[in-house]
């Protein structure tokens, strides 16, 4: 079966630099898929040219079977919210969801019926005759939100909406798109710089790079199988093995590895779990909450370039039973299953 939504062969150029590089991406119907990548890596533009708000220089898209690539944006059934909420300041919440709605000739009381159904949805309706003004950022981009879904697209697309606000709402507003995800179903698409928000948010996160796409799976797949030491790093911390003096690892360093922090085992247990024992010196015990990461200057540190050093995370509760000190010399393994090889040149794309 055709996807619902399919990119093929994307290419974008400004002037002589080029933006996207032959962008190959399908996307199920109810699928919630981010675009994840470092600050110029082209996923603004790829959600650009998807809303039609930018021209592809190359490439086709295609929507539930049918060409959309020179289709108009305002022809395409998109909404598109951004990181700054650009509501109508001199406009109520319930006038500001209305307002697009004017132009789907819809009767008066369909318009009220929609506004309430979507001020429901996203919990505002007590702040229906409010400003935007007299919201804080949250609720004003719950109603960018609202307002958006007002519209009934085919297509979600969410530009970094949650980069303005502060962590906790920023959390909070996280959980709360993703319920709606659940509830409404529709395709979403969202562009981040933050891995963690493509962690709790996706169904598939699409890795970029370099205006290419790196890596596509799911958040299981891009964390526990990264394909390249650039993926690896971008999402979540990482100790690289071999080569690890620049942190600049390129996917044709052939057979570099790696491990996760919180892959490694600390402690005299440490040899039960199946790598071999290594010993290191404490050189940094950071308290992060729900766990520690301890940074060991590896004693054996043939492996390790420089900086001869090994991330470490435990749980609070191992860090009471450890009795940890800087300087302390401690065992640790590398369990064997869950060091990560790379080994091909080229990116392979986990999931299609
Ligand atoms: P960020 O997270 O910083 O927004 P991004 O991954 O979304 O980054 P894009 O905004 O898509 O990146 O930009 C990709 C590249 O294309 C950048 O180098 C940018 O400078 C360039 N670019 C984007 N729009 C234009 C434009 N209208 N004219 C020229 N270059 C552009």
């Amino acid at each position: 079966m055709q996807p619902y939504l399919q990119l093929a062969q994307i290419h974008k150029k400004f002037g002589s630099f080029t933006s996207l590089k032959g962008i190959d991406l399908h996307i199920e119907n109810h699928e919630f898929v981010c675009l994840l990548g470092p600050s110029g890596c082209g996923k603004t533009t790829l959600l650009r040219i998807i809303a039609g708000l930018e021209t592809a220089t190359g490439g086709s898209i295609t929507l539930a079977g049918k060409n959309i690539t020179r289709m108009p944006a305002g022809q395409r059934n998109f909404a598109m919210m951004f990181q700054s909420y650009a509501l109508f300041p001199n406009l109520t919440a319930y006038e500001n969801i209305a307002y697009g709605l004017y132009s789907k000739k819809l009767s008066r009381a369909e318009i009220k019926k929609r506004v309430e159904e979507v001020l429901d949805l996203v919990n505002l309706t007590s702040l229906a005759s409010h400003y935007p003004g007299q919201c804080s950022g949250g609720q004003q981009q719950r109603i960018a939100l609202a307002r958006a879904l007002a519209m009934a697209p085919d297509v979600l697309l969410l530009d970094e909406p949650l980069s303005a606000l502060d962590a906790k709402v920023r959390d909070k507003l996280r959980r709360e798109i993703r319920n709606l995800h659940e509830k409404c179903g529709m395709t979403t698409i969202m562009v981040t710089h933050d891995q963690e928000e493509a962690l709790t948010m996706a169904d598939k996160i699409v890795v970029m790079n370099n205006a290419e796409i790196v890596q596509i799976g799911t958040p299981q797949e891009v964390y526990e199988q990264p394909n390249s030491p650039f993926v690896a790093d971008f999402i979540g911390a990482i100790n690289f093995m071999k080569d690890d003096s620049t942190r600049e690892l390129h996917p044709q360093d052939q057979q570099a590895s790696a491990i996760r922090p919180e892959h490694i085992h600390l402690g005299s247990f440490a040899d039960d779990e199946g790598g071999a024992l290594q010993y290191g010196k404490i050189q940094n015990i950071e308290f992060r909450g729900s766990f520690y990461r301890i940074t060991l200057q590896w004693m054996d540190d043939e492996r390790l370039a420089n900086p001869r050093f090994v991330m470490i995370d435990i749980s609070t509760e191992q860090s009471k039973g450890l009795q940890l000190t800087k300087e302390q010399i401690i065992p640790f393994s590398l369990p064997k299953e869950r060091i990560i090889t790379f080994e091909t040149e080229k990116p392979i794309l986990v999931r299609a």
